[in-house]
């Protein structure tokens, strides 16, 4: 077991179990994931866990701030262990793959409305729509 891996679950306040540390494993080399692509890695490590526990697992680590969540329009949420630096996605319409770009600011909100109608603006989610290098090779 990596015990990196462990003291950050517990730095984050969470129990360093077993599914957590796979599941923080798997995604060590996996960016932009879905819950199905998690479940297939952990399988492989601890084959009594259930595509239902993984799920939970995921839900933890994002509260706790392990991970973050993004959820492109059309696509099944997507975890990654890339957090806390705001950055922001470029997805492509033909294949729906992900890149991450970097936010100039670094910090949310880094794009302020012109107008918030009296919100307090906490973050602003920006995601960069286009193709891909591969799909404009094939076009
Ligand atoms: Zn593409
Ligand atoms: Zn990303």
């Amino acid at each position: 077991m990596d015990t990196t891996l462990e003291s950050a679950l517990r730095g984050a306040g969470l129990k360093a179990t077993a599914g957590r540390v796979a599941v923080l494993e798997a995604m060590e080399s996996m960016a932009h994931t879905d819950a199905e692509r998690v479940f297939r890695a952990v399988s492989e490590v601890l084959p009594t866990t259930s595509i239902q526990s993984v799920h939970n697992i995921l839900a933890d680590l994002t509260t706790a701030g392990l991970l973050r969540r993004i959820e492109p329009a059309g696509s099944a949420a997507l975890y990654e262990r890339r957090t806390g630096d705001n950055h922001h996605h470029v997805v492509c319409t033909q294949c729906g793959a992900i890149g991450d770009v970097d936010c100039v600011v670094g910090e949310a909100p880094c794009l302020t409305p012109s107008s918030a109608g009296g919100f307090t603006v906490q973050t602003a989610e920006v995601t960069f729509w286009g193709v891909c290098p591969s799909c404009q090779n094939a076009a």
